[in-house]
């Protein structure tokens, strides 16, 4: 995808005045302030929110200890991780969560690395050809995301629909500059 195509589906966070008032005042609007606008780190004594993101290594989150449940899993894809995002909301106690996606991300356009997922695994792991070629077949389409935007702003859909009373937000971390924007929707 072009920069400027990602760009025009994005809202900068570079003041409060930016956070729409639907997240304003809430732990997605606080995660935006403290890691987009440096906004003093408050102590918390329980977690406030649940992130979910990918595993990339790219990404660090300027927040607060004990503020976020994180849950990383490529591609930001919470599908294959619900049990702990039940966990989170009913043990944990968090009423919002961050899904983030991020530009750049490995989980879209899997098809392309077939080969270099294959030798990896023969070469470094020591698996048989067969056996890796197989591996990848299987699981390449349940992690597929196809596009960044899209994918975010789909499974964010699904999430509130599971959890009706939660309030989710789509975001988006672009690698390029480290920061935060929410997804236009
Ligand atoms: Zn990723």
């Amino acid at each position: 995808m072009e920069t400027t195509d990602v760009m025009n589906r994005l809202i900068p966070i570079s003041s409060r005045d930016d956070i729409p008032e639907r997240y304003r005042d809430t732990p997605v609007g606080l995660l935006l302030e403290y890691h987009n606008l440096g906004r003093h780190h408050a102590a918390y004594s329980s977690a406030q929110l649940l992130i979910g993101m990918c595993m990339d290594n790219r990404k660090h989150l300027r927040i607060p200890d004990n503020f976020a449940f994180i849950i990383r899993a490529g591609g930001a894809n919470l599908r294959y991780s619900e049990f702990k995002v039940s966990y989170a909301i009913s043990v944990g106690g968090v009423q919002s969560l961050a899904l983030i996606g991020h530009t750049q991300c490995g989980m879209v356009n899997l098809v392309s690395k077939k080969d270099q997922f294959v030798r990896g695994l023969v070469e470094r792991a020591g698996w048989d050809q067969r056996a890796a070629e197989d591996h990848f077949l299987q699981f390449a389409p349940m992690f597929e995301i196809g596009n960044e935007i899209e994918f975010t702003l789909a499974e964010v859909t699904r999430l509130r629909q599971r959890y009706p009373n939660i309030l989710v937000a789509p975001l988006l971390y672009r690698v390029e500059d480290n920061l935060l924007y929410l997804v236009s929707e």
